[in-house]
């Protein structure tokens, strides 16, 4: 098994970390709207979205180029459906 898992430790300490810093800034990538670093109430909680859906195997979970913030409600409504405005025009 060369593969990370996404539900690995390190996949998790990754996130956190990632999470702490925002380096894409506190709004999210799918609807725009502010993303409050600290809400408690669920579908408004930030979370980490892939950009390229990591379910195809073909992904690397922990690769942070691939990662935006997104509201968890915009994470779950999106699933693993293409970006919703293309690829990205900017090289992060
Ligand atoms: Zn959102």
């Amino acid at each position: 098994m060369s593969r990370h898992s996404a539900n690995g430790r390190p996949y998790w300490r990754l996130r956190r970390h990632w999470l702490a810093n925002a380096p894409h800034g506190w709004s999210c990538w799918l609807c725009h709207d502010p993303v409050d670093p600290h809400a408690r109430t669920r579908g408004d909680r930030p979370t980490v979205d892939h950009v390229q859906p990591t379910s195809t195997g073909r992904i690397d979970p922990l690769d942070t180029s691939n990662w935006r913030l997104a509201h968890q409600r915009c994470n779950s409504a999106r699933q693993d459906s293409p970006p919703p405005l293309g690829t990205p025009s900017r090289a992060w």
